[in-house]
């Protein structure tokens, strides 16, 4: 998926769970939200999160692969758990944000990297199909749903 969708799907789901009182409405915690939808990519050359650092990821991991897996998950969470204490929920919202809707996709994520191949759900789409933007449009629409019902608490 591009980078746009899973921003959006980061910021829906994220507002669900602050609409809900999962999460408590910090700055840190959409921060580390926005950071667990995109982080996965940093091995994707010209992705947004491998544009924002500085080492090139993209040279050691294969896209969709390791940053893509639940091991991969795990030492991502712990490297931003470095830096921001208690933001497990925050990052693990923001990274399913990622991982379900690429695993939605017809390339599929190595999930249970360094075990398996290529997973991908039973019905797939292209990136950048028009699905994908029916896709981030639903996510719109939540979010909007969401905030309304923080904004009438
Ligand atoms: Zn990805």
């Amino acid at each position: 998926m591009l980078g746009k969708t899973h921003f959006i799907t980061g910021v829906a789901l994220g507002s669900f769970a602050i609409s809900h009182n999962v999460l408590e409405p910090t700055l840190v915690n959409w921060a580390v939200i926005v950071i667990g939808s995109l982080i996965p990519d940093i091995d994707k050359c010209g992705s947004i999160a491998s544009d924002k650092i500085i080492i090139p990821f993209y040279l050691l991991f294969k896209h969709r692969g390791f940053t893509h897996s639940i091991v991969g998950g795990a030492c991502l969470m712990m490297i931003v758990q470095l830096f921001l204490k208690n933001s497990e929920i925050a990052f693990l919202i923001g990274f399913s944000a990622h991982i379900v809707p690429d695993w939605l996709t017809s390339h599929g994520i190595k999930i249970f990297w360094p075990f398996s191949d290529m997973k991908k759900a039973p019905l797939t789409f292209p990136t950048g199909s028009t699905f994908e933007y029916v896709f981030s449009f639903a996510m719109s629409i939540f979010t909007l749903i969401n905030i309304s019902k923080m904004v009438s608490i």
